[in-house]
């Protein structure tokens, strides 16, 4: 019996999560730790023996090398250039990616494996590796050229907001890498969620959070008014507004009425009210429970706050909602219809928001029941947490 329940709580999804590897110089708050703890899970990077993972140091050529070789499964293969024997730790992953034409070392045959990899030259090997591709023709960087020998990849890798550059708006090619540089390039990579700036917001699962905005001329194609009960004209998009139609006539049988109360607002709807919340409770008190322009759901056309006509206007929006009947109901019936709750309670420090029980988030009917099973929150579904 022990062994069954604790095998139950091992396989769980925040389990596992939970369990991610830690590395002894890293802390949760640091810039780049989902990002690494990501690619660690992965088994695609580790740290040192010592249990760091090596935070500031120069990634060298041969530890970038075999890192890509893990994550694309290459298999080992011997390795030719001048100053890499059969002996070196990662002759085997520097052989298979000169073979799949990821490296080239230099004219005159050496790859020198030990030796930092510039930010440039990382930004090629990825290039290589995954084949990116973009229409992005002004330069992104000042300090990256059209004669740039690695002009094409790196302006691949902005278009895809992999690289957003340094805060200066440049992007330093000719300096080392750190370890941690290259696992969040590695990272975004792998999973468009990690990148800085929204690039799938069509997407139904599309991750738009305190780290990850939506560009500020984004908006939704398809916008409806969907017929449900509300007192002003709250807009979402097609497939959400039908869903939600679904959710309020499923309430409505079972004798409940919800109402509608806020969907779709624009970029600058949003700073409006963000301005005008930060001016009374100041930025950061402001920010626990308003989004910044960019970074709220609303934005996407996929979320609606909803209430229940039980409680007076000024507490539609207030945690009283999940005391209520139809708060009660939305709880146990929202997943049913492809919405989540989008920042449940005691997940505070992975959402960024406090409890809403009211903010209905539509992520398609699948993930809002894997999300639901779970308890999970939408960033530990997509991996980013
Ligand atoms: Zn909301």
């Amino acid at each position: 019996m022990i062994c069954a329940a604790f095998g139950m709580i091992a396989l769980g999804p925040d389990n596992l999560t939970e369990a991610a590897t830690e590395f002894t110089d890293l802390s949760e708050s640091h810039w780049a730790e989902d990002e690494i703890t990501y690619l660690a899970e992965r088994n695609v990077i580790e740290g040192y023996p010592n249990g760091d993972f090596g935070l500031g140091d120069h990634i060298t050529r041969a530890e970038a090398t075999s890192f890509l070789a893990r994550e694309l499964e290459l298999t080992s293969s011997p390795p030719t250039f001048t100053d890499v024997d059969s002996g070196h730790w990662a002759a085997g992953s520097i052989g298979a990616a000169a073979d799949a034409g990821i490296i080239t070392g230099y004219p005159d045959g050496s790859f020198q494996p030990d030796e930092p990899i510039e930010r440039d030259e990382v930004a090629a090997i990825l290039d290589r590796a995954y084949t990116f591709d973009s229409a992005l023709d002004a330069p992104r960087f000042s300090d990256v050229g059209r004669d740039a020998w690695a002009f094409d990849s790196i302006q691949d890798l902005a278009a895809r907001y992999i690289t957003v550059g340094y805060p200066d708006r440049l992007f330093h090619p000719d300096e080392f890498t750190t370890r941690e540089e290259f696992s969040v390039f590695l990272a975004r990579t792998l999973n468009e969620s990690f990148t800085p700036v929204v690039t799938n917001p069509e997407e139904l699962t599309v991750l738009v959070n305190k780290e990850r905005s939506l560009p500020a001329d984004y908006v939704p194609a398809n916008l409806m008014t969907p017929e449900v009960y509300m007192f002003g004209t709250e807009k979402m998009k097609q497939a959400a507004g039908t869903a939600l139609e679904d959710l309020f006539a499923a309430a409505t049988q079972d004798g409940l009425q919800l109402i509608a109360v806020s969907g779709y607002r624009s970029y600058d709807e949003q700073e409006r009210i963000f301005q005008n919340y930060a001016e009374q409770y100041g930025i950061e008190q402001a920010n626990q429970f308003s989004a910044r322009p960019g970074e709220s759901e609303h934005q996407t056309g996929l979320a609606m706050d909803v209430s229940s006509s039980a409680l007076s206007s000024g507490e539609y929006l207030s945690t009283e909602f999940a005391q209520t009947a139809e708060g009660q109901w939305v709880q146990a019936h929202a997943s049913d219809y492809g919405f989540i709750i989008r920042y449940p309670e005691g997940k505070e420090s992975i959402t960024g928001y406090q409890y809403e029980p009211w903010h209905l988030r539509y992520v398609g009917q699948e993930a809002a029941q894997s999300i639901n099973q779970h308890s999970m929150t939408l960033e530990t579904y997509l991996g980013t947490e």
